[in-house]
């Protein structure tokens, strides 16, 4: 590595310690040696090569010496040749083992990248729902990418920065004070002046570089936001073009600024440290060539000195900046390490049980739950707060019991927030229940495995999420083995199979966020056709709460018709006809089940139930349309089709 590349690396590295100095705990290291175990045979191999490289870089300058020795000697001729030859095989070697190294350490810093990377991705896999609705997925995303990059970098820098820079320092340094100690202590005298503001300076470049990162992230975030549909639609609507513009332009100004002083401080840098090695170099050639003439060095000292000096710095200003370099590893560790900590909520139980054959009843026992604080289940830093709302935890369902026989269907009514969701939340365990119980086939949901509880328990959303995929591959989600004539029956089920014939590629086609669009009926259609596949024992269904056009409704009632057909199921009831057909329906009020029965028997009662019925269903109906809405969907109809 030259004098400049590696002072440059040192100089980036104060950079990157943004994080400034906190002891790490020694458990931190223990696991990044868990994690460098697997690799310790290409760790020793590196070192070795490292030592090795150290010993050829001390040996040209010492060979070169000898060189200029034999020419004032008048010495042999074969000896000169000799020494040229070594010296010639040692560049020869020097450059494979450079290369050699480059490719181990790579080797090294990318086998690291893939490990921590996996095991991250492996475990926010894991983390429950809540983590998700808690965290920016900008956030995550960048913790996967940029810290594990930042560990890796550093980790490998560090290997090569500071162990054969050690290495070479020492060897170096040997060598030129067997040679004349007292040139070599007189070179060193001056490395201060070079070291010291060098130091300073790069606090202060990494105080500038932390500013145009935070602007340039504020510039990433606003882009984003303004350039997606929705966005630009509402800066067309309300925005000030020239404001929002002037902003970004002043942002971006700060930006160009920040990049010409750092440009400029950087040249000033390697400037400066080319002047001092310069000067010292002058040093040796002016007080060795005096010895030299007053007999007390030969003349090939002076030559193997001087060689020897510019190898001396590169090393020395590498190390000083080493702590540094060490700190900002640990800390990008750290940040790996504190999303590998986080314990999912929920998980499976050692021995977890499956579901037993057949069809099974739905049973909720005394069910008491609030969402989880936060604090118990996300990261500041991930939701880009300072620190975790500690609020939450009330308790929103208050003793919920009820049991949906095997295949018959229950609905749940009530006003919006009464706790429908979360009741419906509860049974796949996206959440755990704080008291009480959610059974499936009379076994406790948290005592099935994970697998098990996913191929029994399915949901139909209102939104019915496609990942951005081809249609094969977002109903594949439900059933990987499912053939192609499996995929067809659930679509024909599902009252799709027109659509997709119809669609440019057919099963083929991707749909999903940025993907062909499908209407919302068209969407949950497709997730009925998933649940279909999947052939799931029982169904959760959330109703559209808005208005799908005429067809579209009568597609996707037609379609539910069919998936709801001998399933166990539970249905957040928005339709009069649903709730009609309903075996048993529940009428939940702020987390409690106030009224329970069929259509008729509540009706007759005179409670809650004829209330919502009156005031809901018949305010809102249209002709055809048998709808029982709650209050959520006063303001929110026919935005969705
Ligand atoms: P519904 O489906 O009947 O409209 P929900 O089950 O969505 O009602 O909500 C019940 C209560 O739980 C409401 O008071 C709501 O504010 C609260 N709630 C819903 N989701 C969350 C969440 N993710 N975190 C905290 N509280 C929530």
């Amino acid at each position: 590595m030259s004098m400049e590349t590696t002072a440059w690396t040192q100089l980036r590295s104060v950079i990157d310690a943004q994080q400034g100095h906190r002891p790490f705990a020694r458990a931190t290291l223990r696991r990044i040696g868990a994690f460098a175990r697997p690799h310790r045979r290409r760790i020793a191999a590196f070192v070795a090569l490292g030592v090795v490289t150290a010993l050829l870089a001390v040996a040209t300058p010492v060979l070169a010496g000898r060189v200029v020795d034999a020419i004032v000697s008048h010495g042999d001729r074969a000896v000169v040749v000799r020494l040229a030859l070594l010296i010639a095989a040692i560049a020869v070697a020097e450059a494979a083992l450079g290369i050699l190294g480059r490719r181990l350490s790579a080797t090294l810093g990318e086998g690291l990248i893939l490990d921590l990377r996996t095991a991250v991705f492996d475990h926010v896999q894991r983390m429950p729902v809540a983590f998700f609705t808690r965290t920016r997925t900008g956030a995550l995303v960048s913790r996967l990418n940029n810290d594990v990059i930042g560990a890796q970098r550093a980790f490998s820098t560090t290997l090569s920065g500071v162990v054969s820079n050690v290495v070479t320092l020492l060897l170096t340094l040997a060598v030129m004070l067997t040679l004349s100690w007292q040139i070599t202590l007189l070179a060193l005298t001056l490395l201060p002046l070079f070291v010291l503001p060098a130091r300073r300076m790069g606090a202060r470049m990494a105080r500038m570089q932390r500013e145009a990162a935070t602007l340039n992230a504020a510039m990433g975030t606003r882009m984003t936001e303004r350039f997606s549909a929705p966005g630009a639609t509402l800066v067309k609507l309300f925005g000030r073009p020239e404001e929002e513009s002037a902003q970004f332009a002043a942002r971006a100004r700060r930006v160009r600024d920040i990049g010409i002083r750092t440009a400029t401080a950087q040249s000033v840098f390697l400037t400066a440290l080319t002047l001092v090695s310069s000067l010292a170099l002058a040093l040796v050639y002016g007080l060795g060539g005096w010895f030299a003439l007053r007999g007390a060095l030969e003349p090939g000292a002076v030559v193997s000195l001087a060689l020897l000096l510019t190898r001396l710095y590169a090393p020395l200003t590498a190390l000083a900046g080493a702590r540094v370099e060490v700190m900002s590893a640990l800390v990008s560790f750290e940040r790996v390490f504190e999303v590998l900590d986080l314990q999912p909520l929920i998980g499976e139980r050692p021995g977890a049980r499956e579901v037993p054959d057949g069809p099974v009843a739905v049973e909720f026992d005394g069910v008491r739950f609030g969402y989880p604080a936060a604090d118990k289940v996300s990261l500041a830093s991930l939701e880009e707060v300072a620190s975790l709302d500690t609020r939450g935890g009330e308790e929103v369902l208050h003793g919920v019991s009820f049991r949906a026989e095997p295949g018959r269907t229950v609905a749940l009514v009530g006003s919006s927030g009464a706790g429908k969701s979360t009741v419906a939340a509860l049974l796949p365990r996206l959440y755990d229940v704080d008291a009480g119980a959610v059974r499936v086939g009379g076994v406790d949901v948290r005592d099935l495995s994970a697998a098990s509880l996913r191929a029994t328990v399915g949901m139909v959303t209102q939104d019915g999420h496609l990942f951005h995929d081809s249609v094969r591959a977002n109903l594949l989600l439900a059933r990987p083995e499912a053939s192609e004539a499996d995929l067809w029956d659930a679509l024909r089920r599902a009252r799709l199979d027109t659509l997709v014939r119809a669609l440019p590629d057919g099963l083929d086609t991707v749909v999903g966020e940025r993907g062909y669009r499908l209407s919302g009926g068209e969407r949950q259609r497709m997730t009925i056709a998933r649940l279909l596949l999947a052939r799931q024992r029982v169904v959760i269904l959330d109703e559209a709460t808005a208005h799908l056009d005429n067809t579209s409704e009568a597609a996707v009632q037609e379609a539910l018709t069919e998936a709801l057909a001998g399933r166990t199921a539970l249905v957040i009831a928005h339709r009069l006809s649903t709730v009609r057909a309903a075996d048993l329906i529940l009428v939940l009020e702020a987390g409690r089940i106030v009224e329970r029965g069929t259509h008729d028997e509540l009706l007759a009662a005179g409670g809650r139930y004829a209330e919502l019925y009156r005031t809901q269903f018949t305010e809102r109906s249209r002709p055809g349309q048998d709808r029982l809405t709650s209050g959520r969907t006063a303001g929110a109809t026919a935005s969705r089709t």
